[in-house]
C-alpha cells in the first residue's frame, strides 16, 4: 500500500485518548497521512475500550460497523486498547475480518500493520512500555487544554475493577518525564493540564519510595505560561497532608478535585475493597472543604453493587444529599469476570439498578441547579473554548461616536468545570478568543449551564 491514508477513533476515558495521541505521533514520526473520515480511509485504527459492559458493547458495534468499510475503500482494520488486551484471542476469532489485535504492549506495532515505510523503532525512543515513553503526540484536543499521564497501571484492590489485570501494576513516570512533556504541551499552547492516573493521589510510591503528587504539582506550577493544574482520579484512601497543603496554597492548581467515593455504606466499601470506611470519606471531605476554600468537588458512584440493599442504597441517597457534590458522575455495577465482586453473593438485577441510577441522577440534577442557581451575580474565570456567532449590535449613529465593540457569543469553562465531563459557560463578550481566559459576571443559569457576561 503506498502512502496510506490512516483514520483513528479514540473510545473510552482521557487515558486512552492520551494513548490515541501517542499512536498518531508514532505514525506522524513514520511520514502518515491522516483523515478524519473512517470512510475515506485506507488503514483504519480503532482504540478500544474494555473496562465495563457499556463500554466493551461500544466497543464491539463500533468494530462490526467499521468492518462494513471492508466491503469499500478499507484495506486494513487495526483494533487496540483495552478490549484488544483484555480480549485479543477471542476477537481474533470472532471478527475475521480484523486484520491485526494489538495489545497496550506495543504501539509501534500499529505503525508497523499500518504499512509504514518509516517504522520509528522503539530503540530510537526513550522510556519503556506502555506509552509511558516521551514520544510525540498528536492532540486530539484542542490546543489550550491537555491531559498528561502521571503513571500507567494500578495495584490498588477494587474488588470490581478490572483495570489491574488490563494495564498492569502501578508504575509512575519519572518526575522529569512528565515536566518536559508538560513544558512541550505549554510551548505548543496549552494553559490548563488535566492530571490523570489510574490513581493520581500513589504519584512517586513506587519509584522515589514516597507519595509525592505534592512536589510535582508545585514544579509543574513553575512552569511559565501555564494557568491551570487540575487533579483528576484522586484515590480517598490515599491523600495526604503535604498533598491538601499544596492543592490549597497553589494557585496555578484549580481548587477543583476529583475524588470517587463509589459508595458510602460500610459493608459495601469493605466488599468493594476501598481501603476506607465511611468516617474516612467523611473525615476527609470535611478537611478538603475547610482547607481548600472554593473548592469544587466531583463524585462518582456505583449503584447495585453485589449486596447493595434498600437500605445501604437510602444510605448513599442521603450521603449524596447531604454532601451535595458539586459534580458527580454514577454507573451501575458492571459485572466483570476475573474480578473477586464477580463472585459475591448478592448480586441486584438490571431493574433495580437502573431505577437506582435514576434516583441519584435525579437527586444530583436538583442539586447541580441549586449550586448553579448560587453563582448567577458572582464574577468568575472563564477559559473560552470556542468562539460562534457575531451578536447583533445597535450601532451608535452618533456623529463622532467610536463603533461599538462586536459582540460575539461563545462559551467556555470555569475552573469549576472539567473538560468533557462538566457542563460550560455560554459566554458574551466583544473579542472573544479561543484559549483566552475572560473575566465574567454569571448573569443566569440553564441546564447544567452557566450564563455570563464579559467584564473586560
Ligand atoms: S483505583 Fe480501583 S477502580 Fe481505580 S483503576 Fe485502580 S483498582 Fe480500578
Amino acid at each position: 500500500m503506498k502512502n496510506p491514508k490512516i483514520a483513528l477513533i479514540s473510545l473510552g476515558c482521557t487515558k486512552n485518548l492520551v494513548d490515541s495521541e501517542k499512536i498518531l505521533g508514532r505514525l506522524a514520526q513514520g511520514g502518515a497521512s491522516f483523515c478524519q473520515e473512517p470512510e475515506a480511509a485506507d488503514v483504519l485504527i480503532i482504540n478500544t475500550c474494555g473496562f465495563i459492559k457499556e463500554a466493551k458493547e461500544e466497543s464491539v458495534e463500533t468494530i462490526l460497523q467499521m468492518v462494513r468499510l471492508k466491503e469499500a475503500r478499507l484495506k486494513k482494520l487495526i483494533v487496540t486498547g483495552c478490549l484488544a488486551e483484555r480480549y485479543q484471542e477471542e476477537l481474533t476469532r470472532d471478527i475475521p475480518e480484523i486484520d491485526h489485535v494489538v495489545g497496550l504492549e506495543n504501539f509501534n506495532l500499529v505503525a508497523e500493520f499500518s504499512g509504514l515505510k518509516h517504522v520509528v523503532s522503539e530503540a530510537n525512543l526513550k522510556g519503556g512500555k506502555n506509552g509511558c515513553q516521551e514520544d510525540f503526540r498528536v492532540r486530539l484536543t484542542p490546543r489550550h487544554y491537555s491531559y498528561l499521564k502521571v503513571s500507567e497501571g494500578c495495584n490498588n484492590p477494587c474488588s470490581y475493577c478490572s483495570i489491574p489485570s488490563i494495564r498492569g501494576p502501578f508504575k509512575s513516570r519519572s518526575m522529569e518525564e512528565v515536566l518536559g512533556e508538560a513544558r512541550e504541551l505549554v510551548s505548543s499552547g496549552t494553559k490548563e493540564i488535566n492530571l490523570i492516573a489510574q490513581d493520581s493521589t500513589l504519584y512517586g510510591i513506587d519509584l522515589y519510595g514516597r507519595k509525592c503528587l505534592h512536589e510535582l504539582l508545585q514544579r509543574l506550577s513553575e512552569i511559565d505560561d501555564l494557568r491551570w493544574i487540575r487533579l483528576l482520579y484522586t484515590h480517598p484512601a490515599h491523600f495526604y497532608p503535604a498533598l491538601i497543603n499544596e492543592i490549597a496554597s497553589n494557585e496555578k492548581v484549580v481548587k477543583y478535585l476529583d475524588l470517587p467515593t463509589q459508595h458510602i455504606n460500610d459493608k459495601i466499601l469493605a466488599r468493594m475493597g476501598r481501603g476506607v470506611n465511611r468516617g474516612d470519606i467523611e473525615g476527609l471531605i470535611k478537611r478538603l472543604r475547610e482547607e481548600v476554600s472554593g473548592l469544587f468537588l466531583r463524585s462518582t458512584v456505583i449503584v447495585g453493587f453485589p449486596g447493595e440493599g434498600e437500605e445501604e442504597f437510602q444510605e448513599l441517597l442521603d450521603f449524596l444529599e447531604e454532601t451535595a457534590f458539586e459534580r458527580l458522575g454514577a454507573f451501575t455495577y458492571s459485572k466483570e469476570e476475573g474480578t473477586a465482586a464477580a463472585g459475591l453473593r448478592g448480586h441486584v438485577s438490571e431493574k433495580i439498578k437502573k431505577k437506582r441510577l435514576g434516583e441519584v441522577m435525579s437527586l444530583q440534577q436538583g442539586l447541580a441547579f441549586r449550586e448553579n442557581a448560587r453563582r448567577v451575580g458572582k464574577e468568575i474565570e472563564v477559559l473560552v473554548e470556542e468562539v460562534g456567532a457575531t451578536l447583533a449590535v445597535a450601532q451608535n449613529k452618533r456623529a463622532g461616536a467610536r463603533p461599538a465593540p462586536t459582540l460575539r457569543r461563545g462559551y467556555g469553562r470555569s475552573y469549576g468545570d472539567a473538560p468533557e465531563v462538566d457542563g460550560n459557560v455560554k459566554l458574551e463578550g466583544s473579542n472573544l478568543m479561543t484559549g483566552e481566559f475572560r473575566r465574567a459576571l454569571v448573569t443566569t443559569w440553564e441546564g447544567y449551564n452557566l450564563v455570563a457576561r464579559c467584564l473586560d
